[in-house]
């Protein structure tokens, strides 16, 4: 079993008459189809594309075997040689396809373990599973051929890819490759009770989420120029301005979003512009004070957004069907205009895991080896800067399935095979480490989804660096305190004087 996916088709085209005075013209359009059956395949992945592997003639049908790799995936394949045979033979011998079927399709993708939960998803998709050691297969029988046309495999593979994706990211734990030099600090109260008690941030009646006071967001605005200047400005990437509000067709095509954590995110609802459809709401609310939500629901559009829960989404929207040249690329923006939101539902914690929260996302398009290149000069420089902060730091990987190749864990040695770092600070008050941000390479699973194309057909990868900066603050204060007078200089120059905070009497 080898380590990547692959398809495996018998099929039987059916034509109008006996094929044998033809078998000659069969015979010379298999001998010429290769390059054929490659073309659009990206280069270097040729090997990926398909090969005829079988034909034989009996009676009117052709009998015929393909296997192919990722590109130009088997099906694709047979229709292209059927296409192909049918200009020649009815050039020559007047013959027509009447029917294409595939008999069977066997499609085999890579995986590790496969965790029972997944096994139960698998099991649910509209076709046979067998479990094969490091694979799992998909065995379908008898597709017509508008089966083909109507990308149903296409479909059945990213689904079964999809649970796969997701499988494994609970099953593996993240290991630390790296860590800072260990750092004493006395602190040792929680940054959060304490920014409460200061009225550094104040409550908020919306579960997870807070008011961040004046000398917060002087912290947090300081720490978020030092990133900034420290990594984005050094390393070319220009500040862009992303929409918050994500229709849902854009959200679609973020894999592992909406098919993977539904329920994870808030969804936004459009009002008609029209003042009638709220006249119940409005009388109601008049005369009993109280907000009608049945009212407001019967008014209400279905959800047509979700609020940005990963803030790099309008960014691959940018080339979406589109067509960019490697020459021109690597692409490198970055987005601090706002807020990120994530539904955690009860799993809200402090300021550390809230509703809404603040980052600064980093992200990137280009070649592969460009791709890793930027992913890992991000990295490198956030490290930099947190070790000019004094802050305790570690650095972990967190392999998804897609990046893991044959064998049991990647090749940590290598970043070019490592998908995701999450980088850590640690919280002195609880003995733990707060995650600040991860820094992905997604390959061409973006590029495939929003279908962007290079004008040569080379392999084109994303990656993205998301800064999270309120948890930045809460690292910073967890492991310095609260007194600017013991904060490093560079922070202290950016904040000092801090602002006073509005004065309520009880
Ligand atoms: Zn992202």
């Amino acid at each position: 079993m080898g380590d990547r996916l692959r398809f495996e088709l018998k099929a039987k085209c059916t034509f109008s008459r006996k094929l044998k005075p033809a078998e000659a013209t069969v015979e010379a359009t298999m001998a010429k189809v290769a390059p054929l059956l490659s073309k659009g395949a990206p280069r270097g992945k040729e090997a990926e594309a398909a090969r005829v592997t079988k034909w034989s003639i009996v009676g009117r049908e052709l009998r015929v075997e393909i296997e192919s790799g990722r590109y130009v995936r088997a099906h694709d394949a047979l229709l292209r040689l059927a296409k192909l045979l049918g200009t020649e033979l009815g050039k020559k011998h007047k013959l027509g396809i009447r029917k294409i079927e595939v008999l069977e399709y066997r499609i085999t993708l890579p995986t590790e373990e496969i965790p029972k939960e997944a096994m139960r998803e698998l099991k649910k998709l509209p076709c046979k599973i067998k479990a094969e050691r490091q694979a799992v297969s998909l065995i379908l029988h008898d597709l017509s051929e508008a089966d083909l046309r109507g990308r149903v495999v296409d479909r059945l593979v990213s689904m079964a890819e999809d649970i796969l994706a997701r499988a494994p990211a609970r099953a593996v734990a993240p290991k630390v490759v790296k860590k800072g030099k260990p750092v004493e600090h006395p602190f040792r109260e929680d940054p959060f009770e304490v920014s409460k008690r200061l009225g550094w941030i104040n409550e908020f009646p919306g579960r997870g989420q807070w008011i961040y006071g004046a000398p917060y967001t002087k912290l947090l605005r300081a720490l978020e120029d030092l990133i900034i200047e420290r990594v984005a400005v050094p390393l070319g990437f220009e500040e862009a301005m992303f929409p918050k509000l994500i229709p849902l067709e854009v959200m679609q095509r973020m894999p592992g979003y909406l098919d993977g954590v539904p329920e994870g995110m808030y969804y936004v609802c459009p009002p008609p512009r029209e003042p009638e459809a709220f006249t119940g709401f409005k009388q109601k609310l008049k005369l009993t004070k109280r907000v009608a939500v049945g009212e407001l629901d019967k008014a209400l559009k279905a959800p047509a957004y979700v609020l940005a829960p990963a803030q790099c989404e309008p960014f691959y929207e940018i080339f979406s069907r589109r067509r960019v040249r490697l020459e021109d690329l690597p692409a490198k923006l970055f987005d601090r205009s706002g807020w990120t939101y994530r539904w955690e539902g009860g799993g809200v914690e402090g300021f550390v895991r809230t509703q809404e929260f603040r980052r600064i996302e980093f992200v990137f398009l280009g070649g592969p080896g460009e791709a890793v290149k930027i992913r890992d000069e991000v990295l490198d420089k956030s490290v930099e800067l947190l070790e000019e902060l004094g802050l305790g730091w570690q650095l972990l990987v967190a392999t998804p399935f897609y990046m893991r190749e044959g064998g049991i864990e990647a090749d940590v040695s290598d970043s070019s095979k490592v998908a995701t770092y999450d980088l850590e600070v640690a919280l002195p008050y609880k003995r733990e480490w707060l995650e600040l941000g991860s820094y992905n390479v997604h390959r061409a699973k973006f590029v495939e989804t929003f279908k962007i194309k290079e004008a040569r057909g080379r392999e084109l990868w994303t990656g993205c660096c998301g800064f999270g900066t309120t948890r930045w603050v809460a690292g910073f204060l967890a492991q310095h305190g609260f007194e600017p007078s013991r904060w490093p200089e560079l922070v202290r120059e950016r904040v000092e004087p801090l602002p006073q905070v509005p004065r309520v009497v009880e």
